[in-house]
Order: structure tokens, then sequence, then C-alpha cells
């Protein structure tokens, strides 16, 4: 299998090293091709995000390195961008990138985010607080987002797609195996089954410890197969030794699905490469 991961946050965003270690972790493991994704800047200004002042030299940075490491591997210069709904334009998608993710990290209001990608606590207050502990409408209205985004902005990668598992140990909140939640996901699953988007398939939240499957899970990515919608591996790296994190797990689990094929990134256009 070729090594590639195109979802990476460096210290421009939230991630723990400099952009030219995660390059020089990448050629030392055997990458070919790498793409950093800093989560692009919001109104809220929090302090994960690539902060305003600071995307030129996030664009000058990974572009001195994809000249000066050329002759070892690729390296792509993405976002990993909000959607925020009512907020009708996000200049990013518009930037000369080589790529965007489009996830859905929170809800929010006038003032302030309720998070998914967020510690239980938080969560619980996502769900009782935003969506008065009416668990299937915050799931409702997640994956209803998800089609919103690629609907108005067309992002090349939908991240996390089912991030809106991520405290649900013990299926606390919600099963997946239930009917109206299969429901949920079948309806972003057939939207962008039309549209060519690619899937993050994500190894971040096993390595991290959270989780025992990928984002999607195994039951989706089962079903995303069926419909030929296209996938990317990644690992949603926060440091430069989690860049190929459980890879090998998870390219037995796509293989399982029914994948035969990932989408990597040469010359500056994806093409597909047999897992
Ligand atoms: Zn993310
Ligand atoms: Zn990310």
């Amino acid at each position: 299998m070729i090594k590639t991961n195109y979802h990476m946050h460096s210290n421009y965003s939230d991630g723990k090293a400099d952009p030219e270690d995660y390059v020089k972790t990448a050629i030392e493991k055997g990458f070919v091709s790498i793409g950093f994704t800093e989560h692009g800047p919001t109104k809220f200004k929090k302090p994960w995000e690539l902060k305003p002042e600071n995307v030129g030299k996030y664009f000058f940075e990974i572009d001195r390195l994809k000249k000066l490491y050329a002759d070892k591997i690729e390296i792509y210069c993405g976002l990993e961008l909000d959607f925020l709904p009512g907020v009708e334009s996000n200049d990013f998608y518009e930037h000369d990138l080589d790529y965007r993710i489009g996830s859905i990290h929170y809800f929010f209001d006038d003032e302030d985010i309720y998070g998914v990608d967020c510690n239980f606590e938080e969560f619980k207050k996502t769900i009782f607080d935003y969506f008065s502990g009416d668990v299937r409408k915050m799931v409702g209205e997640f994956y209803s987002r998800i089609i919103q985004m690629v609907d108005k902005f067309r992002p090349e990668i939908i991240g996390h797609f089912d991030l809106i598992k991520i405290n649900n140990f013990n299926m606390q909140f919600f099963s997946e195996d239930e009917k109206w939640y299969i429901d949920e996901v079948m309806k972003v699953l057939d939207y962008i089954s039309s549209k060519g988007t690619m899937l993050d398939v994500n190894t971040g939240g096993i390595t991290r410890g959270y989780l025992t499957e990928p984002y999607p899970s195994a039951w989706v990515l089962r079903e995303s197969a069926r419909l030929k919608i296209p996938v990317t591996l990644n690992s949603d790296a926060h440091r430069p030794e989690h860049i190929d994190g459980n890879f090998e797990l998870v390219t037995q689990i796509l293989k399982d699905a029914g994948y035969r094929e990932k989408m990597i990134m040469r010359g500056g256009k994806w093409e597909s490469s047999e897992l």
C-alpha cells in the first residue's frame, strides 16, 4: 500500500510540532504524499484554530517544505474548515488550497459554541442545554449540517463523518443499530454518493484512545463501499509519531468493508490507489 495521509495538524493550529517534523517523520516511514490541514480560523477565535495573522505564514511554510523536499515526498497544503450554517461565505473555499476537509466540530449560538469534539461534560451541555436533552434532534442536526456543508461548499473530503459518536461510549446516548440512526447516516451517504465527495477514514479516535473503531464506523464503511463513495485514509495526527497510527488495523477494516482502493494525491490530482 502506498503510504499517504491528508489530515494532519501542526503547531500552526493545535498540533504539537513544526510542519517540518511531520515531513521528516513521513519520509522516514516511507510516505509518498501528505497534506497539512490546520483548523481554519472562524469568528469564534478558538485556541485550536490557525490564527488569522498566521495564515500567510502557514501557506508560505508549507510551500517552502514542498520545494525543499520535492525529491523525497509530495506535500500538499489544505485546511480543515468548520461549517457554520448562516455564515454565507467562507473565503478559504475560494483560496488557492490543494484541497479542503469540511468538518462539523460543534454547534453554536450567537455567543459561543456547543461542542461535539469535546470532553464528556461539555458534550452533556450540548445535549441538555442546546438540544434540551433531545439526542435524536442533535444527531439529526449534525448529519443535516454535513449535507448543507457539501451542498454549499463542496469540500473535497468530509472530516470524521460520524464524530457525533465521540462521547457515546457504552452507547449511553444512542445505539448505532437503531433504525432512526441508520436512516440519518444513510441520508447523508446517499446524498454524497452523487457528489463525488470523499470520506476521511480517520484513525485519530483509536490512536488517542477514545474509540475502538475509526470514523466512520465499520458498518458505515460497508454502506459507503456499496455506494462507491471514495475514501482517503488519514490519522488526524496532532503529533508526528501518530502519522500512521492504526493504519494497518483500519486498512483491514476498509478491506473487510469491501474497499479495494483509497484516494491519493499525485502531481496535484486525486487518483485511486490499491489498498
Ligand atoms: Zn476535526
Ligand atoms: Zn483534524
